[in-house]
């Protein structure tokens, strides 16, 4: 296992949403971290049709640009009733015919599938968050780390806290939508604590446990 050095991590992504969560859960371990938003490198086509080909992209990209060690995230919204879609292209789902993101068009996009299909009932209604967590070399070396959460798509949406689809994805065992937790309750984790709850905190509680050191 390659060792990752402490001092500047680049974090390979634009979705402020994003960035903010990977900021707090790198917060107890001392990088310097900073986004390819931030440093203004253009966004790679996300040209793969799995999340570890999407995040390697996106890593990679940035680690070759900039000579750091670059950690990137993809992810979705798997709907059962859809056949695993949106998937891969939960972002494409999202965007207007001007090119532009916008989750409510989304999540309404979302929920017309369902309808389409009579998928009215709670249990029509499974899916889960998928995330893959990709660190990569500038060398092109790269490790991979993926989290998963379980729930049910609910209409209308609920909440406004978090980004993207959060406001109509109740987690398993939760009467409250993402959009309706709070950011520790959603991604909160540190060394020491039980299992995580977002898909993106328990892939980044992999990849802590595998390659960093608190402090
Ligand atoms: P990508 O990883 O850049 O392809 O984008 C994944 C898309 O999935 C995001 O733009 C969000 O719409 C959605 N997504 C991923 N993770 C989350 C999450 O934690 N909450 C809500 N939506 C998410």
């Amino acid at each position: 296992m390659r060792i990752l050095e402490k001092g500047k991590l680049l974090v390979a992504s634009h979705n402020e949403g994003k960035i903010k969560e990977m900021i707090d859960l790198l917060g107890p371990f001392g990088f310097e971290v900073v986004s390819a938003a931030q440093l203004g490198l253009p966004e790679p086509d996300e040209t793969g049709s799995t999340f570890e080909e999407n995040a390697y992209i996106k890593a990679f990209a940035a680690a070759k640009a900039t000579g750091l060690v670059a950690l990137s995230d993809d992810s979705g919204l798997c709907v059962d009733a859809l056949g695993g879609n949106p998937g891969v292209y939960t972002a494409n789902w999202a965007e207007l015919p001007d090119g532009k993101r916008d989750f409510a068009h989304g999540m309404q996009k979302v929920e017309a599938a369902l309808q389409e299909r009579g998928a009215n009932a709670p249990h029509d209604r499974s899916g889960r968050f998928v995330s893959v967590i990709c660190l990569a070399w500038p060398d092109g070396e790269a490790n991979y780390y993926r989290g998963e959460v379980e729930g049910e798509l609910v209409w209308p949406p609920r909440g406004s806290a978090g980004f993207g689809f959060d406001p109509v994805f109740k987690p398993q065992g939760f009467d409250v939508t993402f959009g309706e937790m709070t950011a520790q309750q959603k991604h909160g984790w540190k060394p020491g604590d039980d299992e995580a709850l977002s898909h993106r905190a328990r892939a980044f509680q992999r990849f802590a446990n595998d390659c960093l050191d608190a402090g």
